[in-house]
Protein backbone atom coordinates (compact mmCIF):
# COMPACT_ATOMS: atom_id res chain seq x y z
CA UNK A 1 0.00 0.00 0.00
CA UNK A 2 3.02 2.25 0.81
CA UNK A 3 4.57 2.26 -2.38
CA UNK A 4 1.28 2.17 -4.11
CA UNK A 5 0.61 5.57 -2.24
CA UNK A 6 4.06 7.32 -3.18
CA UNK A 7 3.47 5.58 -6.32
CA UNK A 8 0.42 7.78 -7.17
CA UNK A 9 1.11 10.80 -5.72
CA UNK A 10 4.61 11.32 -6.78
CA UNK A 11 3.74 12.24 -10.17
CA UNK A 12 0.89 14.14 -9.03
CA UNK A 13 3.36 16.37 -6.97
CA UNK A 14 5.09 17.24 -9.90
CA UNK A 15 2.62 18.10 -11.85
CA UNK A 16 1.55 20.69 -9.29
CA UNK A 17 4.78 21.87 -9.65
CA UNK A 18 4.67 22.24 -12.85
CA UNK A 19 1.24 23.70 -12.56
CA UNK A 20 2.22 26.47 -9.45
CA UNK A 21 5.31 27.72 -12.43
CA UNK A 22 3.07 27.74 -14.93
CA UNK A 23 1.11 30.93 -12.52
CA UNK A 24 4.28 32.31 -11.49
CA UNK A 25 5.05 33.13 -14.84
CA UNK A 26 1.74 33.84 -15.90
CA UNK A 27 1.58 36.29 -12.86
CA UNK A 28 5.10 37.74 -14.01
CA UNK A 29 3.36 38.13 -17.73
CA UNK A 30 0.81 39.94 -16.43
CA UNK A 31 2.84 42.41 -14.17
CA UNK A 32 5.24 42.99 -16.88
CA UNK A 33 2.24 43.98 -18.99
CA UNK A 34 1.39 46.56 -16.74
CA UNK A 35 5.03 47.47 -16.65
CA UNK A 36 5.22 48.39 -20.54
CA UNK A 37 1.48 49.61 -20.31
CA UNK A 38 3.33 52.40 -18.06
CA UNK A 39 6.32 53.11 -20.35
CA UNK A 40 4.20 53.46 -23.48
CA UNK A 41 2.37 56.55 -21.48
CA UNK A 42 5.82 57.77 -20.41
CA UNK A 43 6.72 57.39 -24.46
CA UNK A 44 3.80 58.93 -25.58
CA UNK A 45 5.18 62.07 -26.91
CA UNK A 46 7.43 59.93 -29.12
CA UNK A 47 5.21 57.18 -30.17
CA UNK A 48 2.10 59.85 -30.36
CA UNK A 49 -0.36 57.33 -28.87
CA UNK A 50 -0.87 56.63 -25.01
CA UNK A 51 -1.82 52.76 -25.78
CA UNK A 52 -0.72 50.33 -27.82
CA UNK A 53 -2.40 47.89 -30.16
CA UNK A 54 -4.38 45.33 -28.36
CA UNK A 55 -3.24 42.57 -30.43
CA UNK A 56 0.37 43.21 -29.40
CA UNK A 57 -0.54 44.02 -25.98
CA UNK A 58 -2.51 40.37 -25.80
CA UNK A 59 0.74 38.75 -27.80
CA UNK A 60 3.12 40.20 -24.71
CA UNK A 61 0.59 38.39 -22.10
CA UNK A 62 0.61 35.28 -24.01
CA UNK A 63 4.26 34.65 -25.38
CA UNK A 64 6.13 32.14 -22.47
CA UNK A 65 8.98 35.05 -22.94
CA UNK A 66 11.08 32.48 -20.44
CA UNK A 67 11.24 29.54 -23.19
CA UNK A 68 13.29 32.06 -24.62
CA UNK A 69 16.34 32.88 -22.61
CA UNK A 70 18.84 30.98 -20.92
CA UNK A 71 17.82 28.56 -18.57
CA UNK A 72 19.73 30.34 -16.19
CA UNK A 73 18.38 33.82 -16.77
CA UNK A 74 14.73 32.41 -16.44
CA UNK A 75 14.16 33.76 -13.19
CA UNK A 76 14.30 37.20 -14.80
CA UNK A 77 12.66 36.68 -18.01
CA UNK A 78 9.89 38.84 -17.06
CA UNK A 79 11.80 42.17 -16.09
CA UNK A 80 11.61 44.74 -18.90
CA UNK A 81 14.78 44.71 -19.50
CA UNK A 82 17.76 43.13 -22.40
CA UNK A 83 18.92 40.10 -20.92
CA UNK A 84 21.74 37.99 -23.17
CA UNK A 85 21.21 35.36 -25.47
CA UNK A 86 24.87 33.84 -25.88
CA UNK A 87 27.31 34.46 -28.80
CA UNK A 88 27.32 38.25 -27.76
CA UNK A 89 23.44 38.57 -28.51
CA UNK A 90 20.75 39.89 -26.50
CA UNK A 91 17.06 39.48 -26.70
CA UNK A 92 15.71 42.71 -26.87
CA UNK A 93 13.48 44.81 -23.62
CA UNK A 94 10.07 43.95 -23.74
CA UNK A 95 8.46 47.26 -23.89
CA UNK A 96 10.48 48.11 -26.84
CA UNK A 97 9.50 44.89 -28.36
CA UNK A 98 5.86 45.62 -27.88
CA UNK A 99 6.64 49.30 -29.41
CA UNK A 100 8.41 48.11 -32.30
CA UNK A 101 5.48 46.00 -32.96
CA UNK A 102 3.32 48.25 -32.62
CA UNK A 103 5.33 50.91 -35.00
CA UNK A 104 4.51 48.49 -37.79
CA UNK A 105 1.02 49.22 -37.97
CA UNK A 106 0.06 45.88 -39.31
CA UNK A 107 -2.87 44.95 -41.37
CA UNK A 108 -5.14 42.15 -39.72
CA UNK A 109 -3.93 39.73 -42.49
CA UNK A 110 -0.56 40.08 -42.23
CA UNK A 111 2.79 39.14 -43.80
CA UNK A 112 6.02 40.18 -41.93
CA UNK A 113 9.60 39.63 -42.30
CA UNK A 114 12.30 40.38 -39.51
CA UNK A 115 15.73 40.47 -39.24
CA UNK A 116 17.76 39.07 -36.78
CA UNK A 117 15.89 36.41 -35.00
CA UNK A 118 18.16 36.29 -31.80
CA UNK A 119 16.40 34.02 -29.47
CA UNK A 120 12.59 34.51 -31.57
CA UNK A 121 11.04 36.04 -29.32
CA UNK A 122 10.23 38.97 -31.12
CA UNK A 123 9.02 36.78 -34.14
CA UNK A 124 7.03 34.40 -31.62
CA UNK A 125 4.99 37.96 -30.45
CA UNK A 126 4.35 39.01 -34.51
CA UNK A 127 3.54 35.55 -34.63
CA UNK A 128 0.90 35.43 -31.92
CA UNK A 129 -1.24 37.75 -34.70
CA UNK A 130 0.33 37.81 -37.75
CA UNK A 131 -0.22 35.00 -40.62
CA UNK A 132 3.28 34.54 -41.63
CA UNK A 133 6.30 35.78 -40.19
CA UNK A 134 9.59 35.24 -41.49
CA UNK A 135 12.46 35.85 -39.77
CA UNK A 136 16.55 35.66 -40.77
CA UNK A 137 19.29 35.15 -38.10
CA UNK A 138 22.70 35.49 -38.95
CA UNK A 139 24.37 33.36 -36.41
CA UNK A 140 23.95 29.67 -37.27
CA UNK A 141 23.89 28.71 -33.88
CA UNK A 142 21.29 30.95 -32.61
CA UNK A 143 19.31 30.76 -35.92
CA UNK A 144 19.07 26.77 -34.95
CA UNK A 145 18.08 27.09 -31.59
CA UNK A 146 15.29 29.95 -32.05
CA UNK A 147 13.93 27.52 -34.38
CA UNK A 148 13.56 24.76 -32.06
CA UNK A 149 12.14 27.12 -29.77
CA UNK A 150 9.90 28.44 -31.77
CA UNK A 151 8.47 24.91 -32.92
CA UNK A 152 8.11 23.60 -28.69
CA UNK A 153 6.05 26.81 -28.96
CA UNK A 154 3.85 25.85 -31.47
CA UNK A 155 4.51 28.75 -33.82
CA UNK A 156 4.24 26.92 -37.19
CA UNK A 157 3.20 30.14 -38.91
CA UNK A 158 7.04 31.54 -37.75
CA UNK A 159 9.60 30.61 -40.40
CA UNK A 160 13.66 31.14 -39.46
CA UNK A 161 16.34 30.99 -42.49
CA UNK A 162 19.82 31.01 -41.36
CA UNK A 163 21.84 33.82 -43.63
CA UNK A 164 22.40 37.42 -44.24
CA UNK A 165 19.57 39.10 -43.66
CA UNK A 166 20.36 42.17 -46.09
CA UNK A 167 19.30 40.62 -49.44
CA UNK A 168 15.75 39.90 -47.54
CA UNK A 169 13.40 36.86 -48.74
CA UNK A 170 12.35 37.88 -52.11
CA UNK A 171 10.59 34.65 -52.43
CA UNK A 172 7.83 35.65 -49.67
CA UNK A 173 7.72 39.45 -50.81
CA UNK A 174 6.40 42.03 -50.52
CA UNK A 175 5.93 41.86 -46.63
CA UNK A 176 3.17 44.10 -44.87
CA UNK A 177 6.02 44.87 -42.60
CA UNK A 178 10.01 44.70 -42.13
CA UNK A 179 11.57 44.77 -38.72
CA UNK A 180 15.23 45.13 -38.42
CA UNK A 181 16.56 44.27 -34.98
CA UNK A 182 20.00 44.93 -35.19
CA UNK A 183 21.36 48.44 -35.60
CA UNK A 184 22.37 49.24 -39.42
CA UNK A 185 23.51 52.62 -41.23
CA UNK A 186 21.62 52.90 -43.96
CA UNK A 187 18.08 50.62 -44.39
CA UNK A 188 19.62 47.93 -46.66
CA UNK A 189 17.80 48.64 -50.37
CA UNK A 190 16.62 45.11 -50.49
CA UNK A 191 14.36 45.43 -47.48
CA UNK A 192 13.02 48.47 -48.62
CA UNK A 193 12.49 46.81 -52.36
CA UNK A 194 11.00 44.14 -50.32
CA UNK A 195 8.22 46.27 -48.73
CA UNK A 196 4.69 46.49 -49.80
CA UNK A 197 2.81 49.68 -50.63
CA UNK A 198 2.13 51.60 -47.88
CA UNK A 199 4.16 49.04 -45.39
CA UNK A 200 6.69 49.93 -42.89
CA UNK A 201 9.85 48.84 -41.81
CA UNK A 202 11.05 49.57 -38.39
CA UNK A 203 14.66 50.18 -38.33
CA UNK A 204 17.32 51.03 -35.48
CA UNK A 205 19.50 53.43 -37.80
CA UNK A 206 23.19 54.21 -36.85
CA UNK A 207 23.77 58.24 -36.92
CA UNK A 208 27.39 59.56 -37.73
CA UNK A 209 28.08 60.25 -34.31
CA UNK A 210 27.69 56.68 -33.75
CA UNK A 211 24.20 57.37 -31.79
CA UNK A 212 21.12 55.13 -32.63
CA UNK A 213 17.76 55.60 -33.42
CA UNK A 214 14.65 54.19 -34.09
CA UNK A 215 13.30 54.85 -37.36
CA UNK A 216 9.78 54.02 -38.99
CA UNK A 217 10.33 54.43 -42.74
CA UNK A 218 6.72 54.16 -44.70
CA UNK A 219 6.00 53.32 -47.94
CA UNK A 220 3.38 55.47 -50.05
CA UNK A 221 1.44 54.54 -52.65
CA UNK A 222 3.71 56.33 -55.55
CA UNK A 223 6.59 54.35 -54.08
CA UNK A 224 8.40 57.24 -52.82
CA UNK A 225 9.53 57.26 -48.63
CA UNK A 226 8.54 58.68 -45.31
CA UNK A 227 11.42 58.66 -42.81
CA UNK A 228 9.73 59.37 -38.84
CA UNK A 229 12.15 59.07 -36.43
CA UNK A 230 11.02 57.81 -32.67
CA UNK A 231 13.67 57.98 -29.76
CA UNK A 232 16.86 56.97 -29.30
CA UNK A 233 18.03 52.97 -28.92
CA UNK A 234 20.78 51.45 -28.67
CA UNK A 235 21.09 47.93 -30.19
CA UNK A 236 23.61 44.99 -31.57
CA UNK A 237 25.34 45.61 -34.72
CA UNK A 238 24.10 44.35 -38.40
CA UNK A 239 27.04 42.39 -39.35
CA UNK A 240 27.43 41.22 -42.62
CA UNK A 241 30.21 38.26 -41.76
CA UNK A 242 28.48 34.59 -40.90
CA UNK A 243 30.18 33.37 -37.12
N1 LIG B 1 14.89 39.96 -32.30
C1 LIG B 1 15.78 39.28 -31.37
C2 LIG B 1 16.90 40.16 -30.84
C3 LIG B 1 17.96 40.12 -31.77
S1 LIG B 1 19.53 40.80 -31.41
C4 LIG B 1 15.02 38.63 -30.24
O1 LIG B 1 13.80 38.82 -30.15
O2 LIG B 1 15.64 37.91 -29.46
C5 LIG B 1 20.00 41.05 -33.11
C6 LIG B 1 20.26 39.81 -33.91
O3 LIG B 1 20.55 40.23 -35.25
C7 LIG B 1 21.46 39.00 -33.44
O4 LIG B 1 21.06 37.70 -33.16
C8 LIG B 1 22.41 39.08 -34.63
O5 LIG B 1 23.15 37.89 -34.80
C9 LIG B 1 21.45 39.31 -35.80
N2 LIG B 1 22.03 39.90 -37.00
C10 LIG B 1 22.99 40.86 -37.11
N3 LIG B 1 23.25 41.13 -38.40
C11 LIG B 1 22.43 40.33 -39.14
C12 LIG B 1 22.24 40.12 -40.55
N4 LIG B 1 22.96 40.78 -41.47
N5 LIG B 1 21.31 39.24 -40.94
C13 LIG B 1 20.58 38.54 -40.03
N6 LIG B 1 20.74 38.65 -38.70
C14 LIG B 1 21.64 39.54 -38.26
Amino acid sequence: MAAMFVGSTAPASALEAVAAEEVQYREAREELVAVIENRVREARAYLRKSELDPRVMTAMATVRRHEFVPEDLRFAAYENRPLPIGLGQTISQPSLVAMMTDLLELPTECKVLEVGTGSGYQAAILGEFCTEVYSIEIVEALGLRARETLADQGYENVRVRIGDGFAGWPEHAPFDGVIVTAAVDEPPPPLVAQLHTGGRMVIPLRRASGYEELVVIRKNSDGSLAERVIFPVRFVPFTRDRH
